[in-house]
């Protein structure tokens, strides 16, 4: 027997919340959600969605329903060795015991550790990622695809000095090797960062029209080494990986200074930018360039912007770029069941009374758009990727959001959308 119920044909849900809210301008307590399998027919308040005559009820009072989350900067294959203890000022030591866990993975712990980065993610409430895969098998390319997770998998790539031809072919082999977007994930490529990659591979990578995310200005070692060639990483390139040699040449100035025009012209997602000085926000607002903030991140690392009163996300926001909230690699965060922007949104909420529905937004439909996706994905709308709830109190839904954003629990997942 088929076609006579209703519910099992059309496999309807009404979520009654609390209440709802996403950075589209939904904004309802209570609130309704009524799904269809995985898909949104309707989010508002109650006397908006109506009455559906052959849908499950489900009773949500004690939350607020929101989109899934939108990660833009994260290391999935990073997430085998837990969390490190917390890494300081010293980046050229961190980066050396990041080489050696890669170093010591064999194909199957590669394996294990995007699998279980996959995992944290959803406990995480994500809908969406932007994922740097730093292992050269495409074994995170091929693991997100099979994933309920969308968004953009980034191949990293380096190469210095008489290296950068090396790493320009590798570029166009990848996109030859994986193809366009397949299981709602794309292809995109990462030239690992300004003291890592020369001039040539941030040229060829914007030339490539895929989309593309690189470090930028995260430490000042950095700043350092393009000003001056000097410092704690030229040593390590040239000590600890032996990639710097007399083919390198040193930009001579500030990384945005140099890398500006290829990071604008392939309209780079620019991860972190810590360390830029005040005339370099019009500059980054004018060139299309997209930022991703990890807050955690850059407070595990203590990187303090300079000449700024704190890091330069909020003003290069209010300035017009796209800023939105990536978790950066499960090894320098201090939750290890997940791995979610919502805990990012909790620390500017408390640190720094953030607005909530900026973090929303930032965490919502900025990821989305700075991954080249259609924003909606990361609404309540019909074309949401995934619909999360957070146990909260309060008398509006904004009023819930920042209780959410007050308490430590996780997400819980409604439903998740992979077309
Ligand atoms: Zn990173």
């Amino acid at each position: 027997m088929s076609g006579t119920c209703g519910e099992l044909v059309h496999n309807r849900r009404m979520i009654r919340a609390g209440g709802v809210i996403d950075a589209a301008g939904r904004a309802a307590a209570p609130g309704v959600v009524l799904l269809e399998g995985e898909r949104v027919l309707a989010a508002g308040s109650p006397e908006s969605v109506g009455a559906v005559e052959d849908a499950q009820v489900e009773d949500w009072k004690e939350f607020l329903v929101m989109p899934g989350l939108v990660n833009a900067h994260a290391h999935l294959d990073l997430s085998g060795d837990g969390v490190w203890p917390p890494a300081g000022a010293d980046f050229r030591g961190w980066v050396g015991r990041v080489r050696s866990l890669r170093a010591s993975m064999d194909a199957q712990s590669q394996r294990r550790a995007v699998e279980r980065g996959i995992e944290l993610a959803l406990a995480g409430g994500t809908s969406c990622i932007g994922d740097i895969g730093g292992h050269p098998s495409g074994v995170s390319i091929h693991l997100l695809r099979a994933s309920p997770l969308r968004g953009v998998s980034f191949v990293e790539v380096f190469g210095l000095g008489a290296r950068q031809g090396a790493a320009v072919d590798r570029m166009r082999a990848v996109l030859d090797e994986f193809g366009p977007e397949v299981d709602g994930v794309r292809v995109g490529l990462s030239p690992h960062a300004p003291y890592s990659c020369g001039p040539r591979v941030f040229a060829a990578a914007a030339q490539l029209g895929v989309p593309l995310m690189t470090h930028l200005a995260e430490t000042l070692a950095e700043v350092e080494v393009c000003r001056s060639g000097t410092g704690p990483l030229r040593e390590m390139l040239e000590q600890d990986i032996g990639v710097w040699d007399r083919s390198v040449e040193v930009p001579g100035a500030h990384p945005i200074d140099a890398l500006l025009e290829p990071l604008g012209r392939g309209r780079f997602l620019c991860a972190h930018v810590n360390w830029i000085e005040p005339r370099h926000v019009q500059m980054l607002a004018d060139s299309g360039v997209r930022v991703v903030y990890c807050p955690r991140a850059s407070a595990a690392f203590g990187h303090a912007p300079p000449e700024l009163a704190e890091h330069p996300w909020r003003i290069l926001h209010e300035a017009g770029v796209n800023v939105c909230l990536g978790t950066d690699s499960l090894l320098c965060l201090e939750t290890p069941d997940r791995l979610s922007v919502l805990d990012d949104m909790r620390l500017l909420f408390r640190r720094d009374g953030v607005d909530a529905r900026l973090l929303l937004a930032m965490a919502t439909t900025h990821g989305a758009a700075a991954l080249d996706l259609d924003p909606a994905v990361a609404t309540l709308g019909n074309e949401a990727a995934g619909v999360i709830a957070c146990p909260a109190q309060g008398v509006s839904a904004e009023a819930m959001l920042a209780d959410v954003l007050r308490r430590d629990d996780g997400p819980q997942c409604l439903c998740r959308s992979t077309q």
